[in-house]
């Protein structure tokens, strides 16, 4: 890793120990002001492309790159640490659909890249400016089914997913990304795909860059799309060590407040939060205007919330200049210490605490009916469970393999 990279790094860990950092805001919405038509999202490059291209505003990164670049150019006047990477639907699927699904490693790097050179117009030997590589949510669940006859069936599987997202993190590395962002996750098999892919990459090239994870919920029942609460969301994840979890999009900061004050107290690492303007009008549009939200965010600061706030849909450079002046001064979220438990989740969280005497640990495998599940697949998968229970809780747990419908996250 570059010297300058690793000093970045080095300084956004110790600053977020001394103030709340700033993550910018919505690109959409950005873009979208530009009214932008056909000819300008193909450019002369893709020209003959046969089928339509308006609406892939990644690709704009390769077809108008000074709009990122002036949109870029806005959040870092607005005094943001970190800008994001116009990478969000930079996967084989989203990019796909618009038959330039061979384009995933290309628009990560250049989006990267893009992003690096405004940063480093705007570093200073004091306060740098960081790239969070953004790798989106993809517009496929591994999770649930897409036809409700057929609940096994799925769009894409775990391996496709940790391809597009290996295609994707090196790109975003190679372009010169200080940490990699999961973000808008609703599914978290989905994210876990973009975890193993990003190891897989960090052991490729030799290089390794924090981790800043953040999940979605995605209605007012607290929870993501595949069914986790925030705690249990947060379970399912520690192991990639992120050095940020937040939540993001969907909900306004009113509502994203119960959600982010539990996984603040269940998270043992710097907390996010990058609300949308409010909950969509009938119009498709975001009404909370700077100041209203950025009322809401001082009150996550000094709430001690949170330690690092930002905007998703809806907001824009106003929005964020706003937040800027209301975390000013304002003391960053304490790290709590927790102790060292068995952590499990399924949509629910679990701990393994000394009080606990007796658990039935039941895996939503049907590990004895299945074929696929049959033999010594299943027998080692029994084994690695039986080992890990008795590690550690010896002779106070009883194993039982309920028969349900395959279904993990
Ligand atoms: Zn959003």
């Amino acid at each position: 890793m570059s010297a300058h990279r690793q000093a970045r790094i080095d300084w956004m860990k110790q600053e977020a120990r001394k103030r709340l950092l700033l993550l910018d805001g919505s690109w959409g919405v950005m873009i979208q002001g530009y009214k932008l038509g056909e000819d300008d999202f193909r450019g002369a490059r893709f020209g003959n492309h046969p089928s339509e291209l308006k609406g892939n505003n990644d690709l704009l990164t390769l077809t108008k790159p000074e709009i990122i670049q002036n949109i870029g150019r806005m959040y870092l006047e607005a005094g943001v640490d970190f800008i994001e990477t116009n990478t969000f639907n930079s996967n084989f699927t989203s990019q796909e659909d618009y038959g330039l699904g061979h384009l995933v490693g290309e628009l990560n790097e250049a989006g990267a890249r893009l992003a690096r050179d405004l940063c480093d117009e705007y570093s200073t030997a004091e306060r740098p400016r960081l790239v969070a590589g953004v790798l989106g949510p993809a517009n496929r669940t591994a999770t649930i089914s897409p036809d409700v006859n057929d609940p096994a069936f799925r769009n894409i599987t775990f391996d496709q997913l940790r391809e597009t997202y290996r295609d994707g993190a090196r790109g975003l590395i190679k372009g010169g990304s200080d940490v990699l962002m999961i973000e808008t996750v609703f599914d978290t098999l989905n994210a876990k795909a973009a975890i193993y892919a990003i190891e897989e990459v960090y052991e490729e090239l030799g290089v390794r860059l924090p981790v800043w994870i953040s999940g979605t919920i995605t209605d007012l029942s607290g929870r993501t799309l595949t069914g986790q609460t925030p705690t249990a969301f947060w379970h399912s994840v520690r192991h990639a060590n992120p050095f940020a979890i937040g939540l993001n999009c969907a909900l306004g900061a009113k509502e994203l407040r119960p959600y982010i004050a539990e996984l603040s107290g269940a998270c043992e690492t710097l907390v996010s939060a990058h609300p949308n303007a409010g909950l969509p009008n009938e119009f498709g549009g975001y009404d909370e205007t700077p100041e209203q939200m950025a009322e809401m965010i001082r009150e996550f600061a000094t709430s001690g919330l949170v330690n690092i706030v930002g905007g998703c849909c809806g907001t824009k450079p106003e929005h964020i200049a706003a937040f800027g002046k209301a975390i000013k001064g304002v003391t960053p979220r304490a790290i709590p210490q927790k102790p060292k438990y068995m952590r499990l989740s399924g949509l629910e969280p679990f701990t393994l605490t000394p009080d606990l005497n007796f658990v039935n640990v039941g895996e939503r495998t049907n590990i004895t009916g299945t074929r696929a599940m049959s033999g010594s697949a299943a027998i080692r998968l029994r084994k690695v469970i039986m080992a890990c229970f008795e590690s550690s809780r010896p002779s106070s747990m009883l194993m039982s393999m309920t028969e349900a419908p395959a279904s993990t996250c």
